[in-house]
């Protein structure tokens, strides 16, 4: 099933030509209205004129994080405050919070392109769709709340945690669609199961996976245990929040959704824009977007780009599912960690938690990595000898899979990353 057929399915051509116009009109707005773009462009000699087709954006400079923080909170709005009808912000983990607004027009887009999202999930307006995503200022409950009201299907916003009442209100409002990270989707499919709950008892059919990456074992986890079928969608919440991609039904990648967003991949090291194909951090340029405009936004999320045809019909070129943030990758060694492999050995061990914490440290000009692990409450007050077995597990499965050997910390469940999606799984105190 595919929302917006007619934008959704444009002939390559099309898509071009529709994105080098909306990216005249967004060059021209932000170089007007924005300071900081056109100082940017100013000290580079460059202006809106010179986008005669759409990879000269690659001239462009790129916009990070931290410009944002420097222009907190309305800085980099591209209309004053009277046209802005929704305020959002991402918290981040470390530092200043960053600011997006919205206008009427942006607010209609994003429940467009949500509704994209959780028609490519399979929801209809006949689901029952819980979402747990935290209601306020973070982008992930609401942008998903008005996509799902759009296609007419019923939502209960559950907001965050009472994992209880969760499954509860699962059960007797006969929930169809769960909307969650996929970390969260696990903890309720692990308390399901130790409530004796028969799985086959519910409505679940599907779960609509974001906010975080989500490994393939992890799907196929949550798959046999809730007994759904899960698919994996992505946004940035600096960007606009979750409908920037997602995937359909054949799971093959995320289809990014061009005729609002220009999507490149960039050398995080180089900076340079690299081929189709290549891994590499993807960078987004809004097209649509009102309020708050972004020019070649580092996302630091690594992924690559595939414009092959998809069997759905989709045009839409797919994104591969995220494989960690630029700056989450540490180099042990000489070898790349990425979190996303750690995850996975973790989902394959018994008796831990995909909850864990890299830190990387030097000593003696040696580098060392520590994996501090969540184990759960059964294996928690288990003898001695079985937690040692399982320590050992991982760091064999570490040096086999990913190539390098570290220290295994096992910790109480829930000791680490309370509450919200996208806290510190990596420290490097090397950067000190
Ligand atoms: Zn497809």
């Amino acid at each position: 099933m595919i929302w917006d057929r007619r934008n959704e399915c444009l002939a390559r051509e099309e898509i071009e030509q529709l994105q080098l116009e909306r990216l005249q009109s967004t060059l021209n707005r932000v170089y007007r209205n924005v300071a900081f773009y056109k100082k940017r462009f100013d000290r580079l000699k460059i202006g809106p004129d010179e986008i005669q087709n759409v990879q000269n954006l690659a001239h462009f400079p790129l916009t990070m994080k931290e410009d944002l923080r420097e222009s907190y909170p309305y800085g980099m709005f591209a209309l004053p405050l009277r046209e802005v009808v929704r305020i959002h912000s991402s918290s981040g983990v470390t530092g200043k919070s960053t600011v997006t607004g919205y206008t009427k027009n942006d607010l209609q887009h994003w429940s467009q392109l949500t509704a994209r999202v959780l028609t490519a999930g399979g929801v209809t307006k006949d689901d029952v769709v819980q979402i747990t995503f935290k209601y306020g200022l973070f982008t992930g409950a609401f942008g998903l709340h008005y996509g799902a009201e759009l296609i007419g299907a019923s939502v209960i916003p559950m907001s965050t945690g009472n994992t209880r009442k969760q499954a509860l209100i699962m059960q007797d409002y006969k929930t169809t669609a769960l909307v969650s990270t996929p970390a969260y989707a696990l903890l309720l499919a692990r308390y399901i199961e130790k409530e004796g709950i028969n799985p086959q008892s519910l409505s679940l059919k599907r779960g609509l996976f974001g906010g975080e990456p989500c490994p393939e074992s992890m799907r196929k986890e949550i798959e046999e245990r809730l007994l759904i079928n899960a698919t994996d969608n992505y946004g940035v919440s600096e960007v606009m929040g979750p409908g920037v991609s997602a995937e359909c039904e054949h799971k093959n990648g995320l289809h990014l959704y061009e005729d609002h967003f220009i999507p490149e991949i960039i050398d995080p090291q180089t900076l340079r824009v690299l081929p189709p194909g290549t891994e590499g951090e993807l960078v987004l340029t809004t097209l649509t977007k009102e309020a708050f405009p972004l020019v070649r936004y580092r996302t630091r999320d690594i992924t690559s780009l595939d414009y092959a045809p998809c069997a759905c019909g989709r045009t839409l070129v797919r994104m591969k599912k995220v494989l960690g943030r630029s700056d989450d990758i540490i180099i042990i060694k000489g070898v790349k960690v990425f979190p996303s492999q750690v995850e996975a050995i973790l989902l394959e061990v018994e008796g831990v938690e995909p909850r864990y914490q890299m830190i990387a440290d030097r000593v003696e000009g040696m580098d060392t990595l520590e994996l501090k692990v969540e184990v759960n409450e059964k294996v928690f007050s288990d003898e001695i000898k079985i937690l040692q077995n399982i320590s050992a597990e991982i760091e064999r499965k570490l040096r086999e899979i990913v190539g390098v050997s570290g220290k295994v910390k096992l910790v109480a469940p829930e000791s680490l990353q309370p509450g919200e999606a996208k806290a510190a799984k990596v420290i490097d105190r090397r950067k000190k």
